[in-house]
């Protein structure tokens, strides 16, 4: 495994319901250590782009994860190659503990590799979950005492012991205080590296801040890409995004 090949190619992705195309011929590069923005208006086809990329809804066109073709896969199965996602809503085990939590999703990636693995290789994979989730000294706290920021890192905990390599996360900071969004924003730079980060979200400081890479997506197609600076110096850009 080189540099560089733990990525997603998407070429054409077209999902269209009865005749309407929420996304429609997305071309989109992402390299490993990218941590890209998905931004643009309600409506533009950010979360439906998603759930093309993770098997949720069909497409047509391509997605490939370092070369392997993730169209046509079922939801479980894209998963298994790496890419995780999460929700607006955090879906965590609030009666079990944090550690209980991330215990049960490395479980889930286990049948297929259950001879390969050792216990201890789980277990030093959870560690290094908890200390890039902040979580090491909660890790026997019941997940529902956690507060919504935790609660949010515990779900990227969870993909991060999945071996997701390309995590898509649905506006992380959504209800956050200011220092939860800080402390996600160098979150998702610790994740960074080897892997690849994709944030749909609508908080433009908080993108302004930690985004290495915009994608502003409007009426299901690609309106501008770039830096920051570059996407924010779009006239196109600033046409759908008057005022700011
Ligand atoms: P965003 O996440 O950027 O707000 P969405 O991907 O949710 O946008 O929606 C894009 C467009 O697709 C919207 O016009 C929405 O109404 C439409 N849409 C989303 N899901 C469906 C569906 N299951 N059937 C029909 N239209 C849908």
């Amino acid at each position: 495994v080189g540099m560089g090949s733990e990525y997603l190619e998407i070429s054409d992705l077209t999902v269209d319901f009865d005749g309407f195309k929420a996304v429609s011929g997305v071309n989109m590069t992402l390299l490993q250590g990218d941590l890209r923005f998905l931004i643009g208006p309600n409506g533009a086809g950010k979360t439906t782009l998603v759930d093309a990329i993770t098997g949720l809804v069909s497409a047509t066109g391509s997605v490939q994860k370092s070369g392997v073709e993730l169209i046509g896969k079922r939801a479980h199965k894209i998963a298994r190659l790496g890419v995780g996602r999460t929700f607006q809503t955090a879906s965590v085990f609030e009666n079990l503990t944090v550690l209980q939590n991330l215990d049960i999703a490395a479980g889930a990636q286990r049948s297929a590799l259950a001879l390969l693995r050792t216990r201890r290789g789980v277990e030093a994979k959870i560690d290094e979950a908890l200390d890039i989730i902040g979580l090491g000294g909660l890790r026997d706290k019941p997940a529902g005492v956690l507060a919504h920021g935790q609660k949010q890192w515990l779900e990227i905990g969870m993909l991060l012991v999945q071996n997701s390599t390309v995590l898509l996360l649905d506006e992380p900071v959504a209800g956050m205080s200011h220092e939860e969004r800080e402390e996600t924003g160098n979150l998702l730079r610790r994740i960074g590296g080897e892997r690849t980060v994709v944030v749909v979200e609508h908080d433009m400081d908080f993108m302004r801040q930690f985004a290495t890479s915009v994608t502003v997506l409007h009426g299901g197609k690609v309106l501008s890409e770039g830096t920051v600076a570059e996407v924010q110096a779009d006239p196109k850009v600033q046409q759908v995004y008057l005022g700011t």
